[in-house]
């Protein structure tokens, strides 16, 4: 892919809107039957919310999701249509702003709901819930014993002309881990919840559950409506479910630096703070300048994998605030030349799940932290020539 000429560059995290739209078509003929809501909660998983939000709704998103409703409201305030939920609520949040943007809420407990009502009636237009169910994740969620009081309480609001309950949903725990005995369980459970709730009379027009690996693995997990972020940014839920090339998914983000310093050093020589790594002999150093403050773990310090002028090469020593160093082995390639840190691995660069297993976390977080002193770089942002 990529790279026309370009203005010379610290470091830039290229995003492949092709590669995303490519994503969300093929979680979309994967989940049949099923809406598609993209979620970009976190700046898009760090790829950019507004642009992989245009990109998912253009290659058939219905929905878009968000952790908290400061994120949904931006998404609006950009001009971005259609159905577009959050779920991070805590007292005294924006509902009245929601409600006034056409932003679906989440509810889970009676806090949120009197919130909701009050802001519906100073609004005067009733606001979209989805009523959310602890199954068994034991995080957010209503917990079972709890349903009937909350149900039974959004009834009543509804009756008042205050809201409209439109979803019933819950989350997983252990989706990622095909057979685990949760995941049955919290099936079982949610629809215990959907049928006591429409027993007493809600009229959901969405259920849903399913995050990403559930969306892949289980399709009767996908009910109305499957919540996708990881797949749609082309990166497994798992090594355990499979490349993203076995999953039909190709990585959406390429994380590139320009070496800032190519020079020789004599055996013996120790190298960044604490001196982790020394020169086994001779040899030459590339400096890449890019560190912790951008978002690269240091937990990878001495293992983290770059594609350097071609050649695989390792972090030598910390990984510094803004800053690492690896060892070119007595190569001299020129100051500038390209450094992958992780890319869609085609060309012989690591992944994100490789700097994920360097340092010890998930490709989720390895994309997520990636800082705003990185610029994004949008890459195939035209449709055209696309089926
Ligand atoms: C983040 C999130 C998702 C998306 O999860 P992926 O594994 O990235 O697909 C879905 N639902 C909720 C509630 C989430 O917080």
């Amino acid at each position: 892919m990529t790279s026309s000429k370009t203005a010379p560059f610290r470091a830039r995290a290229e995003i492949d809107l092709a590669a995303l739209r490519a994503n969300v078509r093929a979680l979309r003929a994967r989940t049949p039957g099923a809406a598609l809501m993209a979620v970009v909660k976190a700046d898009a998983y760090g790829h950019g919310a507004v642009p992989c939000a245009r990109a998912a709704l253009e290659a058939g998103a219905r929905w878009l999701g968000t952790a908290t409703p400061e994120e949904a409201l931006a998404l609006r305030e950009a001009g971005l249509p259609g159905r577009l939920m959050c779920w991070l609520w805590t007292p005294g949040g924006p509902w009245r702003q929601a409600i006034e943007a056409d932003v679906d809420v989440s509810v889970s407990g009676l806090w949120a709901l009197a919130e909701v009502r009050e802001a519906a009636a100073a609004v005067g237009a009733p606001a979209r819930v989805h009523l959310k169910a602890d199954t068994g994740l034991g995080r957010g969620g209503c917990q079972p014993d709890d349903w009937p009081e909350l149900v039974a309480e959004a009834l009543r609001a509804q009756a008042d002309g205050l809201l409209t309950v439109v979803g019933l949903w819950s989350h997983f725990a252990c989706a990622d881990e095909p057979g685990h005995p949760s995941i049955q369980a919290q099936l079982t459970r949610f629809r215990e919840m959907v049928a006591y709730a429409e027993a007493q009379g809600v009229q959901p027009e969405v259920r849903h559950i399913a995050n990403s690996p559930a969306a892949l693995t289980l399709p009767e997990a996908h009910f109305d409506l499957v919540r996708t972020g990881i797949a749609m940014y082309g990166i497994s839920p798992s090594p355990d479910l499979g490349t993203p090339a076995d999953l039909g998914l190709r990585p959406v983000m390429a994380l590139k630096a320009s070496l800032a310093l190519v020079k020789q050093v004599p055996g013996g020589h120790g190298i960044s703070y604490g001196h982790l790594y020394t020169t086994p002999g001779t040899t030459t150093l590339g400096l890449v300048p890019v560190g912790y403050g951008d978002g690269i773990p240091r937990h990878a310090s001495g293992a983290g994998p770059v594609l350097v002028d071609g050649k695989p090469r390792t972090v030598a020593g910390r990984i510094a605030m803004d800053q690492f160093v690896v060892d070119l082995g007595g190569d001299e390639p020129a100051p500038g030349a390209e450094a992958v840190l992780f890319g869609s691995g085609d060309h012989g660069e690591p992944t994100a799940e490789d700097w994920a297993q360097a340092a010890g976390t998930i490709a989720y977080e390895i994309v997520t932290r990636i800082g705003t002193r990185i610029p994004r770089v949008y890459v195939k942002v035209d449709t055209e020539h696309e089926g």
